[in-house]
């Protein structure tokens, strides 16, 4: 069984890897971040809650995370394996994850480090939409849809996510600096840290990250 952690700077594909990764390798696609986001459209007093983190470019504290992962990785579908997209963000988080990991007699098989630069970051995120039905992701300048405004797979509207304006942009590489950063060295001591260049985009990645999967 394979168990992934996907940890990178906000805009260093992440999301796009792993929408590669999954159907290849049967994995569940854990994104909190998507998760987060489903709780903000519903609408709820939890959502706006939420919401005042992620307008912010700040984290949704650990406590809340650490509820919403729990049942995730308790659920059926997660057996064979997941792919974690955005979490664990902080020293807390990674030692929860250890924690259920071993509730469930599993384990944490590869983290994969995607260094990427701010100023690539900056021009990846300000360009990007996503599709609101599949979630397919474009880049307006590199990747457009044939048709703007329209995903080229499913025909759904193609969107852009509020917190990816320069402000905030800032704002969440600030909070990964100070908050997700120390992870790699949490890893690296573990012997499952491996650093990939996620400038060069999704296809090279995945030859970086292949071999690692056998
Ligand atoms: P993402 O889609 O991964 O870029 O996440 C968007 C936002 O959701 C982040 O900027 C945080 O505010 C929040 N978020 C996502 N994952 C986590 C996490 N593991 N811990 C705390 N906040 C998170």
């Amino acid at each position: 069984m394979i168990n992934i952690v996907l940890l990178g700077a906000p805009g260093s594909g992440k999301g796009t890897l792993a929408k590669k990764l999954c159907p290849e390798y049967g994995l569940k696609h854990v994104s909190t971040g998507d998760l987060l986001r489903d709780v903000v459209a519903s609408g709820s007093t939890l959502g706006q809650e939420i919401n005042s983190y992620i307008t912010k470019g700040e984290l949704v504290p650990d406590a809340l995370i650490g509820q919403m992962i729990k049942e995730v990785l308790n659920s059926a579908d997660a057996k064979k394996g997941v792919l974690l997209d955005g979490f664990p963000r902080t020293i807390p988080q990674a030692d929860m994850l250890t924690q259920i990991m071993s509730e469930l007699h599993t384990k944490i098989t590869k983290v994969f480090y995607m260094r990427v630069e701010l100023p690539l970051i900056i021009s990846r995120l300000v360009n990007r939409v996503s599709c609101k039905t599949c979630g397919r992701p474009y880049h307006l300048i590199n990747v457009p849809p044939k048709k703007a405004g329209i995903c080229d797979d499913c025909g759904g509207t193609l969107i852009q996510r509020e917190d990816d304006k320069e402000d905030t942009i800032r704002s969440r590489y600030e909070t990964y600096l100070k908050k997700t950063q120390p992870l790699i060295d949490y890893y690296k001591k573990t012997g499952s840290l491996i650093e990939i260049d996620g400038a060069e985009g999704v296809d090279k990645c995945l030859l970086e990250v292949r071999p690692f999967l056998k």
